[in-house]
């Protein structure tokens, strides 16, 4: 077994950093962090808990009292914890979610890398997207991050479907204010909202770059909502936020195509990394956390 496999030994100098979900027993933060503090050879531990949502709060006070240096945020915590920080990132107000909590002298701090993981992903998968058309499966939390991160990539527009459209017109709505507020805001960009029938439109499917899904379709569900596939350019690009041992559902049909795709294995590993610096102080050690997700997931060796 090789070093990086190994849970950290655990004494009186070790400090924690953990995750509070509801269920987390899923979660592969523990094993990617660990992994890091295995390799990094830190005091250190990242734990796993199952905090409900009437005890987020009292979990969430117990993190300067107990010492933890930061927490990541998973279901269905990540909206509600603003609310409860000293102080956010501007990045975590625009997305109105957090996924980290960092433990400082002055109070807690609500941090997002989400947004940068997935920006950061993009570009490694090389996904170019500049001046283009992206559609967003989704108007939840990670749909808003994919938005933030496709802006920041120069995609000039971006067309949100959803099954409830009304909610990707109030996502559209605060997004478009954040956008406008932003210094870097260039004119142009353009935020529209369809139903998930438009997945069946070949005018707008033949014009996309990018298509990303921002939903659990096809994690729980088992299938994808009817998609033109054949529709979409040769070099469209398919993204699924989703990931697992397996293609995926979304990405599937794509691959078959001979589309690019990728899962969002690379967007968890980059947004762990992130959250490892920011807990930790410390860049996480190249490498090592997307060796320990790939072997969770089985993928090692493919
Ligand atoms: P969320 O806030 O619960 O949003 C769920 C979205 O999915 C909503 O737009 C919802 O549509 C839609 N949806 C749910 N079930 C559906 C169904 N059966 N058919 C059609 N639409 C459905 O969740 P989230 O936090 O945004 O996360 C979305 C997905 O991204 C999750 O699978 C999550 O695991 C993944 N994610 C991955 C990463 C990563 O690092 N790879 C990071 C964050 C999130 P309605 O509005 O109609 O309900």
């Amino acid at each position: 077994m090789e070093a990086v496999d190994r849970a950290p030994a655990l004494n009186g100098r070790t400090r924690l950093t953990a995750i509070f979900g509801d269920p987390v027993e899923h979660s592969q933060s523990p094993a990617m962090h660990n992994a890091a503090y295995a390799a990094l050879s830190m005091e250190r531990a990242y734990v796993p808990c199952h905090v409900v949502p009437e005890n987020l709060r009292s979990a969430i006070h117990a993190i300067p009292a107990l010492g933890v240096l930061g927490v990541n945020l998973t279901v269905p915590h990540k909206e509600r914890a603003v609310r409860m920080m000293a102080a956010v990132s501007n990045e975590a107000r625009a997305l109105g979610a957090i996924n980290c909590v960092i433990n400082r002298p002055d109070g807690l701090y609500g941090d997002n890398t989400d947004a940068r993981g997935l920006e950061r992903d993009l570009r490694d998968v090389e996904a170019v997207v500049a001046d283009q058309l992206a559609i967003v499966i989704g108007a939840g939390g990670a749909a808003a991050a994919v938005l933030l991160s496709c802006f920041r990539l120069g995609v000039r527009r971006i067309v949100i479907c959803n099954r409830t459209v009304s909610r990707a017109k109030s996502l559209a709505r605060r997004f478009g204010k954040y956008m406008n507020a932003q210094e870097t805001a260039v004119s142009g960009r353009i935020i529209e909202v369809r139903g998930l029938d438009a997945l069946l439109d070949p005018t707008l499917l033949s014009a996309a770059a990018l298509i990303l899904n921002a939903t659990p379709m096809g994690l729980k569900t088992g299938g994808f909502a009817p998609l033109a596939y054949e529709a979409t350019p040769e070099d469209c690009f398919f993204y699924d936020l989703v990931y697992a041992a397996e293609p995926t559902p979304f990405i599937k049909p794509a691959a078959a195509l001979g589309r690019r795709t990728a899962d969002g294995a690379g967007m968890l590993i980059n947004q762990g990394e992130l959250a490892f610096e920011l807990f930790n102080q410390v860049a996480a050690p190249a490498g090592v956390m997307r060796r320990a997700l790939m072997t969770q997931l089985g993928r090692l060796h493919r």
